[in-house]
Order: structure tokens, then sequence, then C-alpha cells
């Protein structure tokens, strides 16, 4: 698939969520007024980024990781001399859940064939997992054996994955709002980035 293909692609699964009536968040972002969101970034980027879930922010722009953790999120790539426009940032679910409560399992299972397609079209070599929700779904979905280990023992770890023909390396990483609760953690999250410089 060419650039302008892929650009296409991605840009049918925007119009797809606008109007998925049958998505467990569709009232709640209609009757809020919010967007979905469903990425930026270059159409054939190296690396793929997948966060959990929009907060407020990003709902009303329909920008993915816009609102503060998109800053924390920021000062990471520039961290690393990593220029966020040469990648491309999502999240597993698509539309901004209640109050920023956590994905549910249904909600995860319905929004995740959306990531899966786009990681197919962009075709990546790396995807970069930002906290628990999306390392579990992308672990089990390229099929990393991990043992049950969880993200506090896996976090700045990177794994070989396979779904299919496509194989793509996972990196298993906090997500950038952990640090926002957990001062701690975020040395241990700004280090864990650094994992990221050899596919740069
Ligand atoms: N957190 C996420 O996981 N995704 C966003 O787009 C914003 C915050």
């Amino acid at each position: 698939m060419n650039l302008e293909q892929k650009k296409e692609k991605l840009e049918e699964i925007r119009k797809e969520l606008l109007k998925a009536k049958k998505a467990p968040l569709y009232s709640y972002r209609t009757e809020n007024n919010y967007l979905p969101v469903p990425g930026e970034g270059k159409a054939n980027a190296k690396i793929v980024v997948v966060g959990e879930a929009p907060g407020k922010n990003e709902a009303v722009t329909g920008l993915p990781f816009c609102g503060q953790t998109g800053k924390i999120l920021d000062d990471l790539f520039e961290g690393i001399a990593l220029d966020r426009k040469s990648v491309f940032v999502t999240s597993i679910v698509k539309d901004r859940p209640q109050k920023n409560r956590d994905p549910t399992k249904e909600e995860i299972a319905w929004y995740a064939p959306y990531l899966d397609r786009q990681i197919e079209i962009i075709a990546p070599k790396v995807v970069v997992a930002l906290g628990r929700f999306s390392m579990e779904y992308l672990f089990d979905r390229y099929g990393v054996e991990t043992e049950g280990k969880t993200i506090s023992q896996l976090h700045g770890s990177v794994h070989e994955g396979k779904v299919g023909d496509q194989k793509i390396k996972i990196v298993a990483l906090y997500h950038p709002s952990a640090s926002i609760y957990n001062q701690k953690l975020k040395s241990v999250i700004k280090e864990d980035f650094s994992v990221l410089k050899q596919f740069i």
C-alpha cells in the first residue's frame, strides 16, 4: 500500500467511527458533543503509540493526547528527540469513557478492531503500549507470552509479536498519566522511554 492509500484507509476509519451508532460510548459522545478520537500522525510511521482512552480535551478536539497527559507525552518524546509528527499516536478505546473511568472489557473488545486495522494499514516496526490495558490487549493479539507478569514487572521491556504475516516489536511502558498520581514514577517513565531510541 502506498502512502496515499494508507491515508485514505485511515480516513475511512475516522468516518466509520463518526457514524458508529453501535459503539458503546456513542450516546455519551453525542450527548456531550464529543468527537471520536481515532488517532493522529504519519500514515506510514515506524512507531505507533497506543494509549488507553481519550480524556475530555481529546473528546472535545478529536485529537489524541492533547490534554495534561499529552503534555507529559510530548515532554517524553522531546527527551529522546523523537518528533511526534513522525509517529502515529492513538488509543485502544476511541471514545471518552464517562468521568475518565477505566475502559471496560466490552469497550476494549468493541473498539480494538479499529486499532488492529490501523496497525495493519500503517504497518509499523514497533508498537508502544502505554499502560496495562493496551499492553494486555496487544500482547494477547500479537501472541506475546508473559506468564501473567504485570506492567510493574514489564515496563521498559521489548517483545517480538506476530499476527498472521505481520511481525512487530511491542514495547511495554507505563501510561504517562501514572506520573500524575505517583510522582516517583516520573523518572522511571523517563528512563523507560529511552528504550525507544534504538528505533528512531
Ligand atoms: N490518555 C490516553 O490513553 N489517550 C489519550 O488520547 C489521552 C489520554
